[in-house]
């Protein structure tokens, strides 16, 4: 039978094992909840990306008439990439 390594304390278990009868982690669960986990941060980051579209177009539109207000909105702008970025990584590390 194939087996597989546990993730969480590298001995080797059954391919098929969703616990591990080494060390008792829930091995099957833990992998559907990371992909959930990968999923949940995937959409806040397009939840955030939409926050920036929005400041985008109020920076357009500010742009003319103030530049205070422009560089306001340029600022929250960044604050958002930021989340998104962490977002990303999360999610990446989730995989
Ligand atoms: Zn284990």
């Amino acid at each position: 039978m194939a087996t597989k390594k546990c993730p969480f304390c590298a001995e080797e278990i059954q391919a098929e094992s969703i616990k591990c009868h080494f060390c008792g982690e829930n091995i099957g669960m833990g992998r559907w909840k990371s992909s959930w986990l990968a999923l949940y941060f995937k959409r806040k980051a397009l939840e955030e990306q939409k926050k920036i579209e929005s400041l985008d177009a109020k920076e357009a539109q500010r742009n003319k008439s103030s530049n205070w207000l422009a560089l306001y909105f340029k600022r929250k702008r960044l604050e958002e990439q930021q989340k998104i970025d962490a977002l990303n990584k999360k999610s990446e590390q989730k995989q």
